[in-house]
C-alpha cells in the first residue's frame, strides 16, 4: 500500500497538469455512478407498474430512465474525451523525461543492460503509468456501481441482499490467491519479453551482417527458443486465468441456483414481491463483475507498481548511474590534452589501462599502433569521457576533464569511428545536423577537404540524395569521409580518427589520408593506426602494449627502437606485396 502511494504520488507529477480535465472526469463517472445506482431502484417501480396495470406512471418512469440513460451515454462520451486527453499529456511527459534520463546514463550502465531494457521501458511502462489514473478511475467507478446496486438491493431485500454479500465474500477469497499467483508471473515475463525484444532490437540492427555471415539458421533458431521461452511464461498466466476463470463460472452459477432458490423461498413466505425478486435476479446477475473489478484492479495496482519501479529503477537507482560533469566552461579549446598516470578498468578487477601517461600538443597528429585489444580505442573513449577513470588524471587545455562540462568536452571532440553512422536523411541533412546555419559554400568545402566533393557531384540528386538508413548507399570509405566532413563543418578542435579495419580500395585509402592530410596543423588529431603505412607521416606515433604506451617516436625512430613495431610494419609489408 506504501508502495502505490508513493507511486501513485510520482504519477501525479505528471498528471498534474491535467488537474482540471482530471477533477471533470471523476465527477463525470460520479454522475454515471449514481445513475448507475438510481436506475435498478426505477426498473422495479416499472416492473411493480407492469404487474399492477398502473400503465401512466409506466410510462412516465419509461421516460425518466431514457432521459437519465442518456445523461449517462453524454457523461460517457465526456469522460472518454478527457481520459484520452490526459493520458496523451501524461504519456508525453513521462516518455520524455525518461528518454532524457536514458541519454545521460553511464556508458556502463548501458554496456551492461540491452536493448530491451530501455525499449520495453520507454514504451510499454511509460504507457501503463501514464494511464494510471484513467484505469484506476474505471475500474473504482464500476466497482462503486455494483456497490450502489448492492444497496439497491438492500432496499429491495435485505435477506436477498446478506446472501449475495456472503457469496461475494467467498469469490473475493479466491480471487485475492490468483492476484498473487499472477503478479510473481508477470515480473518473470517482463524479464523475459526485455530479453526478447533486446534480441530482436539486435536482429533488426545487424540484419545485413547476419546475411553477410550466413548465419540466419542459428538466429532464426535463437529467436525462435526466444519466442517459446516468453510464451511458456504467457501459456502460465493464460493457465491461471483459464483455471480461475472456470471456478468463477461454477460460483457464479451455484450462486444463481441458490439465489433463485432464496428468492422462490422468500415470495412463497410472503416477504417478497415477484416484481422485486425478478429485479434482484436480474441484478445479482451483474454482481460477480464487481469480484472481477476488484480483481482486475489488484491486478492494474501490481502492473502499475512494477511499471513504476522499472521506471524509477532508471531515473533514480545505482544500476543506472547517470554521467556527471564538472561545471567549467570552455566555448573553444586549444587542443591541448594529457594524460597523467591513468589507470581504468571496463570491469573492476581488470586494468585495461595501467599508470598511462602521455601528452598531446595542440595541432599536433599523433598516431596510436599496437596490437588489438592493446587499448587504443579505451583511450580514445576516456578522453570523451565515455568512462570515468579510476587513477590519474585526464586533462584538456590544462584542466581536469572532470571539471569541464560536457558541451566543453564533447563539443570540442569529434570521435570518427571505424563505421560512422549516417543518418537516412539527404547527405546536406546529415552535415546540418552539427551546424544549423550551415551555408552552401562551408559546405562544399568541408566536403572538398574531406575529398568527397568529386563523388557527391557525380550524383543526380547531389548534395540532397538520401543515404538510406545507416548511410546504406554509401560504400564504407564514403561514410568515414562523409563523417570527416561532419567534423570539418562542426569545427571541433580535436578530431579522433579511428581507421577503418576493413580492407578500403587503394583509391579510399588515399583519398582518406588526404582528407586527414588537409585536417592537419589545424586541428589535434589522433589516429588509431590498423595498418602502418597510414600514419607513417604523422608527427608521432605512440605504440600501446597492453594498456601501457611503450614507446613514442616518429616512424624511423619507432623502427628502430621498437622490435614489436618492426615486426608490425614488415609483416603489413609483405602482405600488401
Ligand atoms: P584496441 O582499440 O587497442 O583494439 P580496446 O581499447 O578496444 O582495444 O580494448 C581494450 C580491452 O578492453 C580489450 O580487452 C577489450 O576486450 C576490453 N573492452 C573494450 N570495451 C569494453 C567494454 N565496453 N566493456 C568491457 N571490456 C571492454
Amino acid at each position: 500500500m506504501k508502495e502505490t502511494w508513493k507511486n501513485v504520488k510520482f504519477a501525479w507529477e505528471y498528471t498534474k497538469d491535467s488537474k482540471e480535465l482530471l477533477i471533470k472526469y471523476i465527477l463525470g463517472n460520479i454522475l454515471s455512478v449514481i445513475i448507475s445506482i438510481v436506475v435498478p431502484i426505477l426498473s422495479a417501480k416499472i416492473l411493480i407498474a407492469l404487474t399492477s396495470n398502473q400503465f401512466h406512471q409506466l410510462i412516465f418512469m419509461s421516460i425518466i430512465i431514457f432521459l437519465i440513460e442518456n445523461v449517462r451515454n453524454v457523461c460517457h462520451y465526456f469522460c472518454r474525451h478527457c481520459s484520452q486527453v490526459i493520458y496523451r499529456e501524461s504519456f508525453t511527459k513521462i516518455q520524455t523525461e525518461l528518454g532524457r534520463e536514458i541519454l545521460k546514463l553511464e556508458n556502463r550502465a548501458i554496456d551492461k543492460n540491452s536493448s530491451g531494457v530501455f525499449i520495453q521501458r520507454l514504451t510499454n511502462d511509460t504507457s501503463r503509468l501514464a494511464d494510471v489514473f484513467n484505469v484506476f478511475n474505471f475500474y473504482l467507478s464500476n466497482i462503486i456501481t455494483d456497490v450502489g446496486i448492492f444497496f439497491a438491493i438492500f432496499i429491495l431485500n435485505k435477506w436477498a441482499f446478506l446472501f449475495l454479500v456472503g457469496m461475494i465474500c467467498i469469490r473475493f477469497l479466491i480471487e485475492r490467491t490468483r492476484v498473487k499467483i499472477f503478479k510473481q508471473q508477470d515480473k518473470i515475463f517482463r524479464e523475459k519479453n526485455e530479453k526478447a525484444s533486446g534480441f530482436v532490437g539486435e536482429l533488426v540492427r545487424g540484419l545485413r551482417d547476419i546475411k553477410m555471415l550466413n548465419a540466419e539458421d542459428s538466429f532464426s533458431k535463437e529467436l525462435h527458443n526466444k519466442i517459446v521461452d516468453l510464451n511458456k511464461t504467457r501459456c502460465n498466466m493464460q493457465d491461471v486465468d483459464r483455471k480461475y476463470n472456470l471456478l468463477r463460472g461454477f460460483t457464479a452459477d451455484l450462486t444463481d441456483l441458490l439465489l433463485i432458490l432464496l428468492l422462490v423461498f422468500l415470495i412463497k413466505a410472503n416477504t417478497l414481491e415477484v416484481a422485486s425478486a425478478l429485479v434482484i435476479h436480474n441484478y445479482a446477475g451483474r454482481l460477480p463483475s464487481i469480484v472481477n473489478y476488484v480483481g482486475m484492479l489488484l491486478d492494474k495496482i501490481n502492473d502499475f507498481n512494477l511499471s513504476a519501479s522499472r521506471i524509477f529503477a532508471i531515473l533514480n537507482s545505482e544500476e543506472f548511474k547517470k554521467e556527471t560533469f564538472g561545471s567549467i566552461h570552455l566555448k573553444k579549446v586549444k587542443g591541448d590534452f594529457e594524460f597523467k598516470n591513468v589507470s581504468f578498468a571496463y570491469e573492476e578487477e581488470h586494468n585495461v589501462l595501467e599508470d598511462l601517461s602521455f601528452k598531446v600538443n595542440a595541432n599536433e597528429t599523433v598516431a596510436f599502433v599496437g596490437k588489438s585489444g592493446a587499448g587504443k580505442t579505451t583511450i580514445f573513449n576516456l578522453l570523451c569521457k565515455m568512462y570515468d577513470i579510476q587513477k590519474g588524471e585526464i586533462l584538456i587545455d590544462g584542466i581536469n576533464i572532470n571539471e569541464l562540462d560536457k558541451d566543453s568536452i564533447r563539443g570540442n571532440i569529434t570521435i570518427i569511428s571505424q563505421n560512422p553512422y549516417i543518418f537516412n536523411m539527404t547527405i546536406k541533412e546529415n552535415l546540418r545536423l552539427v551546424k544549423k546555419d550551415l551555408t552552401i559554400k562551408e559546405m562544399k568545402e568541408a566536403c572538398r577537404l574531406a575529398c568527397l566533393d568529386e563523388f557527391i557531384e557525380s550524383l543526380p540528386e547531389k548534395y540532397d540524395t538520401v543515404v538510406g538508413e545507416g548511410g546504406v548507399t554509401l560504400s564504407g570509405g564514403q561514410r568515414q569521409r562523409l563523417a570527416i566532413a561532419r567534423a570539418l563543418v562542426q569545427k571541433t578542435e580535436i578530431i579522433l580518427f579511428d581507421e577503418a579495419t576493413s580492407a578500403l580500395d587503394n583509391e579510399t585509402q588515399r583519398s582518406i589520408q588526404k582528407a586527414i592530410e588537409n585536417m592537419k596543423n589545424t586541428y589535434t588529431i589522433l589516429i588509431i593506426a590498423h595498418r602502418l603505412s597510414t600514419v607513417i607521416h604523422a608527427d608521432r606515433l605512440l605504440y600501446v602494449e597492453d594498456g601501457k604506451i611503450v614507446d613514442a617516436g616518429t616512424h624511423e625512430e619507432l623502427l628502430k627502437k621498437n622490435k614489436n613495431y618492426k615486426e608490425l610494419y614488415e609483416v603489413e609489408q609483405k602482405n600488401s606485396n
